[in-house]
């Protein structure tokens, strides 16, 4: 169980950021080694608990005081495989990963939680360094085939499971690289490709097969009668791509783009594509519409790029530094946070809401007109009132918008699957993840709607074996604790492994 009472000699340690005049120098990820004499004293932290809700918070239900205890005692090769045994990249999570389980880590309740994601990271880190991880190939083949549709996590996190069961998977990922958005729209100093690159190499040598380029359903692309004729059953991994827009005059000017367009061009340039990203912020003002992730990612790129000045908008009011009532342990914690890239410069401004974009006459914005506004609830319904005699200016030379995703691209594709849509515009799926149309099941962000990369990777999970129940009648493949009464796997889920 760790080291016993080491949760009270010992504070919470975390590895520590590059300095920001020196990181902001290039586009390396911004984490500091850590020591690993540090990291099993921060393993041994764990108390062990009998009912450890650090599982519970984690949608891949990792094992988490296990491979704490493990770390503890130097067993590392052990720790990798208890880790894998849930999830199938830890170096992902490990990276960028909120980590709802530290949220609902016991400890948490009156101190600080266990380094769970640090953890999580060092060990699989030491598992590629050591040479630990190697592929996994099937014994047997089944001769039956699968088409993943979209490489994110939720596609690869399919993909491997199903490669792994002895199916022939092949991977239809439209841009020029696989990944998703962990290759086009994660920055670089957040994860490095070559992390993705590593672990889409063993996906390779185990047999999965990636053919990119390959928009499903679209003129230039495979099409979906064509997937229905050559394959037994079609995962749909496509992600949720449609930003949500801001409808207000001056949206059409340019320099206004959404953050997809500006982040994508910008992996690029790390990739050698380009030398240059056709949308620089070097010397411009940029102010960012959106407070979350997505919003940061563009905060720091702009701050590579040498932006002048970023203001980065939120309409919802700035959140308290401590949970609030009704956000208790072990719920995920809604707190203010300092990322990265908001440590390294610009302002946050909370409460405004965006009225008009002005240009000038060639069409190109240089001012943003804006407003405070006070949140309201009536009748368990939000609105945001005007703050009245707030309204204000400000320099815009590039606008990102960071609002979000509002679900799946439905052109193509989907429309020529024929499969239903949920109420919120992302695919239907049944409990087992299949949709309306036999045969097709969906993983990830295209049906849960925007969320993250643990949820994209266990969904991936529990819909491989619901795949694999499908084309065998049986599976034996492990998945989330939560699926596996609901696909009546042969194995008693992760514990099993
Ligand atoms: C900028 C940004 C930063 C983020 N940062 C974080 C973070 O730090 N931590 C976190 O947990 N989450 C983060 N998220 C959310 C996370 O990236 C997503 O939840 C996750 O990637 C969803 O995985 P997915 O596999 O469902 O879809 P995606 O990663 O979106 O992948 C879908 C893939 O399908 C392809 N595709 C779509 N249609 C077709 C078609 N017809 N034919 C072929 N291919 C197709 C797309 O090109 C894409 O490559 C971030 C999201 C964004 C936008």
């Amino acid at each position: 169980m760790g080291e016993l009472g080491g949760f009270m000699k010992h504070d919470r340690e975390t590895p520590s950021r590059r300095p920001v005049p020196v990181r902001l120098l290039d586009w390396k990820e911004v984490y500091q080694p850590f020591d690993s004499a540090k990291l099993k004293t921060q393993a041994g932290r764990c108390m062990d608990c009998g009912i450890a809700f650090c599982l519970n918070g984690c949608p891949l239900g990792n094992l988490i005081p296990e491979w704490n205890d493990l770390v503890y005692r130097s067993d590392w090769q052990s720790a990798i495989e208890r880790l894998h045994a849930t999830n199938n990249f830890p170096e992902f999570t490990g990276r960028l990963c909120p980590a709802p389980c530290e949220g609902a880590c016991v400890l948490g309740i009156n101190s600080d939680p266990v380094t769970i994601k640090n953890v999580e990271n060092t060990i699989i880190d030491r598992a590629w360094e050591e040479g630990w991880v190697q592929p996994v190939v099937a014994n047997v083949k089944t001769g039956r085939k699968v088409a993943v549709i979209g490489s994110g996590p939720a596609g690869l996190a399919a993909a491997q499971q199903l490669t792994r069961a002895g199916h022939a998977v092949t991977v239809f990922e439209r841009a020029d690289r696989v990944g998703g958005l962990l290759r086009y729209g994660i920055p670089e100093f957040k994860l490095e490709k070559a992390v993705l690159d590593r672990r889409l190499g063993q996906m390779e040598a185990e047999g999965t097969t990636f053919v990119v380029n390959a928009n499903v359903g679209q003129p230039d692309g495979p099409s979906v009668e064509s997937l229905r004729a050559d394959f037994d059953a079609i995962v749909l991994a496509g992600g949720s791509t449609a930003p949500r827009d801001l409808p207000i005059p001056g949206r059409q000017l340019s320099g206004v783009h959404s953050a997809m367009e500006y982040l994508t061009p910008s992996n690029r340039v790390q990739e050698g594509d380009l030398a240059v990203s056709p949308i620089n912020a070097a010397g411009q003002h940029v102010v960012i519409i959106g407070g979350g992730d997505t919003g940061a990612d563009c905060l720091g790129t702009a701050h590579r790029q040498g932006a002048a000045s970023v203001h980065q908008f939120e309409i919802m009011p700035r959140p308290s530094d401590d949970r609030a009532i009704d956000n208790p342990w072990p719920m995920y914690p809604f707190i203010y946070k300092v990322t990265s890239a908001h440590e390294e410069g610009g302002e946050r401004l909370y409460s405004v809401t965006t009225t008009e974009l002005v240009g000038d006459e060639a069409g190109r914005v240089h001012t943003l007109r804006a407003h405070e506004v006070e949140q309201r609830f009536i009748d368990g319904r939000m609105s945001f009132d005007k703050v009245e005699g707030s309204d204000f200016e400000l320099r815009a030379d590039l606008v990102f918008l960071a609002m979000g995703f509002v679900g799946p691209e439905r052109n193509g594709l989907l429309e020529q699957l024929g499969v239903q849509l949920d109420g919120g515009g992302n695919v239907a799926r049944a409990a087992d993840y299949a949709t309306s149309a036999s045969g097709v099941f969906v993983a990830g962000d295209m049906g849960r709607g925007q969320s993250l990369i643990v949820w994209a990777i266990s969904e991936g999970r529990s819909c491989a074996a619901a795949v694999d129940l499908f084309l065998m009648g049986e599976s034996q493949l492990p998945c989330p604790i939560e699926a596996a009464p609901t696909l009546q796997v042969v194995a008693t889920a992760t514990r099993s492994v």
